[in-house]
């Protein structure tokens, strides 16, 4: 071992192995077959780098991601090793070369996709090698009773058997006492050493919070944490780039990131965040593997995950230094059951699977139990919640809810497992206690036991419920072999011969959380949405308008609009970038009018004490900036406005609506080049008069006053905007 550890700083620079690191290198050196279950983060690939190092030939690892692959030849080449990998990536030559290199026996690591590995030229290629031991990495692949199934990985065990006898090391970071069964059943190494790692992350802290206005909650959980690095997952891409994109209208520091953009850009918005050129990165699954940032605040789930499995990887991202990780998932059940819809079109087995996964994040995120307890139960480890509660590192140790007696329930709940003889799941033995007179109740004589309707006054969700706080008590067990079914614990036999008080806890009710993300309790505030602005700032803002506009000697219209007051009423901007925001207003108006209306703000708030981190305001998105993008350079360009409108396939109104909708926020347009094409210099000025002296500038209004003269509906328009460029922008 003095010898493994020289090697360990010579190469790699450390001082220590860590963890179980030292006993899996020596049992693998041996010759042994070794399964390794460690979180991510505390140093699995050195399990096989090591061996890989110190013994003769060449080690195939083989792993499901290509772009991990390459990160970890690089790494080992950095360090001076040789290391290649064989995947669909590489051309013809470069498959050769490896070949060659690897026969030679100048290859420590060979990397290899299972896709890869399954192709006979290349199993024939691997027999004639010298090969040291396989390493199969994230093991966890390998089940069909997890999360992240590949078919391929079953054939991996048939393929190394035709290579060569040699020993095997198998890894994953997540496992439930099922999946570790079903890789060590394929593998065929139910005799292999088990190093199993605790999983529990002491310093992330676990919260589920209802999905309901979740964009405020966003909104207000970012500033509660501006600066700081975070990670929020969404499921579709779709989605991840509406929220990324409201992120940023809402000035807040964030980027896109999923598996269908460009690989330019993908690249790019990853190391902005990793660099911290943004904080806030909005994603898919597909970000985050091999991503090692160690300070990673927080992870969200926007959506509710399709496993707990998926769920414990990505917030394993958050805190790898050990120092502050929030997790929080947005719950509610109408994702679960988008999720099943999802699954319609699987085989029945895999919907099965699929739905059971669903029903185990359904439990935790309504449950009131410690998350710790119960995410580490899921992993098949027992945890004491007595730390947790201390420390209040979940948000059900947090904040608990009132406990009650449940000794009688959970006697039941027992019994009802033993006297259907452990054959059944939890829906069925609910059924049971609560006397369902159903069929599949009766067919196999339930309804005579003495358990039959012994808790009929609760409902099914509450027998659900005690049911599950049995399970996490380890007074009743899963069975490993059949997926669903309860099976006794010596400890629930002994409670049945000595019951005990054991304190319950009520679920959470996410009863009234039907609602969709985007339903109406979280639209964006636009300028006409409701009238819940503030009376008496309007009517001051209203005020001060009128006094700059006699000022200026200008029509109050020109300088904000009604829209935009009632808007500032509401989200009470003090700083110009905040000004700005608010529709209707741009920088320029900013600059212009804005100081006046900044001080009025900044007292009122002041004087009335509101507090504006409080006032959460979402601001949509839209195509608008890019259609703003495209007028702004056209008229620059001095484009005809009908050519414009012809290029966007656009009418001339709507055109002109854009148009308007530029020029309101405050950006001054020239179209005086169009004008003079299309109007004589006297109708101009009549117009120009008009808007100077009218009370509003409504168009109707123009219209009628225009009555009898040769003037239309698109001239107004026009010489409005005009007007506004001219004496507000
Ligand atoms: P995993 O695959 O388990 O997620 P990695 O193998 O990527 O983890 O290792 C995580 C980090 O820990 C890497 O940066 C690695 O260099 C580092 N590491 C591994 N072993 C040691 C050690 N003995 N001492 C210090 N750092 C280590």
């Amino acid at each position: 071992m003095e010898e493994i550890r020289k090697k360990l700083k010579e190469v790699f620079g450390y001082d220590s192995f860590r963890g179980n690191q030292e006993p899996i290198i020596e049992n693998i050196m041996a010759g042994n077959n070794t399964f390794v279950i460690m979180p991510t983060g505390a140093g699995k690939s050195m399990c096989y780098q090591m061996p890989a190092i110190l013994q003769e030939g060449t080690a195939i690892v083989i792993s499901p991601l290509i772009a991990l692959m390459k990160n970890q030849v690089d790494q080992m080449n950095a360090v001076g090793i040789s290391a290649s990998f064989l995947n669909s990536t590489l051309s013809k030559t470069e498959i050769n070369r490896i070949r060659k290199a690897t026969l030679e026996g100048k290859v420590k690591l060979l990397y290899v996709a299972p896709e890869s590995l399954t192709k006979e030229e290349n199993v024939a290629f691997l027999k004639s090698a010298n090969i040291s031991f396989a390493a199969i990495d994230e093991a966890h692949c390998i089940s069909e009773w997890g999360h992240d199934f590949r078919p391929e990985y079953r054939k991996i065990k048939s393929i190394i058997d035709q290579i060569k006898q040699m020993p095997i090391i198998a890894l994953t970071a997540t496992a439930t006492p099922k999946v570790q069964m079903d890789i060590q059943r394929n593998l065929h190494m139910e005799a292999a050493d088990l190093f199993k790692s605790s999983f529990n992350r002491e310093n992330l802290y676990y919260e589920v919070r209802p999905k309901k206005a979740i964009k405020k909650q966003l909104i207000k959980f970012l500033r509660e944490h501006k600066g700081k690095s975070g990670i929020i997952y969404c499921l579709s891409r779709k989605k991840v780039e509406e929220i990324a994109k409201f992120l940023q209208v809402n000035g807040l520091s964030a980027a896109p990131y999923h598996a269908g953009f460009e690989p330019a850009i993908r690249m790019k918005n990853q190391d902005d965040f990793l660099n911290e050129e943004v904080d806030v990165i909005v994603a898919t699954i597909a970000f985050g593997m091999g991503i090692d940032k160690p300070d990673v605040r927080f992870v969200i789930h926007y959506d509710v995950p399709k496993s707990l499995e998926g769920y414990y990887q990505e917030t394993g991202r958050a805190g790898r230094d050990g120092l502050e990780g929030n997790c929080v998932m947005f719950y509610s059940y109408s994702d679960i059951l988008k999720l099943e819809k999802f699954n319609k079109d699987k085989t029945v087995t895999e919907r099965e699977n699929a739905k059971v996964l669903l029903d185990e994040m359904t439990y935790y995120a309504e449950s009131a139990i410690c998350r710790r307890k119960q995410l580490l139960h899921y992993f098949g480890e027992e945890y004491d919640d007595s730390e947790c509660k201390l420390s209040g590192m979940c948000d059900n140790c947090r904040y608990p809810r009132e406990e009650f007696e449940g000794k009688e329930y959970v006697e039941k709940a027992i019994k009802s497992v033993k006297q259907t003889e452990q054959r059944f799941g939890l829906g069925h033995l609910v059924g049971v206690i609560r006397g369902s007179q159903n069929q599949y109740v009766k067919s196999y004589g339930h309804d005579k036991l003495e358990v039959f309707g012994s808790g009929s006054e609760q409902d099914e969700h509450f027998w659900k419920s005690v049911l599950r706080q049995t399970l996490l008590n380890e007074f009743i067990l899963k069975d490993i072999e059949n997926i669903g079914i309860l099976r006794m614990s010596k400890k629930g036999e002994a409670f049945l011969k000595n019951p005990t008080s054991i304190m319950l806890t009520r679920d959470h009710d996410f009863s009234d959380v039907d609602t969709d993300d985007d339903a109406s309790n979280d639209t964006p505030a636009s300028p006409n949405a409701g009238n819940s602005y503030d009376p008496v700032l309007f009517d001051l803002l209203k005020a001060e308008r009128k006094k700059i506009a006699r000022e200026r000697d200008l029509p109050p219209y020109v300088i904000v609009q009604d829209p935009s007051l009632q808007e500032m009423a509401t989200t009470y901007p003090t700083t110009a970038e905040a000004l700005a925001n608010v529709n209707g207003i741009g920088m320029g108006k900013v600059r212009k009018f804005g100081s006046s209306f900044l001080s009025l703000i900044q007292k009122y708030v002041e004087d009335n004490d509101i507090d504006i981190e409080d006032v959460v305001v979402i601001k949509s998105s839209g195509n608008k900036s890019k259609n703003k993008i495209f007028i702004i350079q056209q008229i620059d360009r001095k484009i005809d406005l009908d050519e414009m409108a012809s290029i966007k396939g656009w009418t001339m109104s709507t055109l002109l609506d854009e148009i308007e909708m530029i020029c309101f926020s405050g950006t001054k347009l020239n179209l005086d080049y169009f004008l003079e094409q299309i109007m004589d210099e006297d109708k101009e000025d009549d117009i120009m008069d008009y808007f100077m002296n009218a009370d509003s500038d409504n168009i109707e209004e123009a219209m009628a006053e225009f009555d009898d003269e040769d003037v239309s509906e698109e001239d107004l328009r026009l010489i409005r905007i005009k007007f506004i460029s001219e004496h507000a922008n």
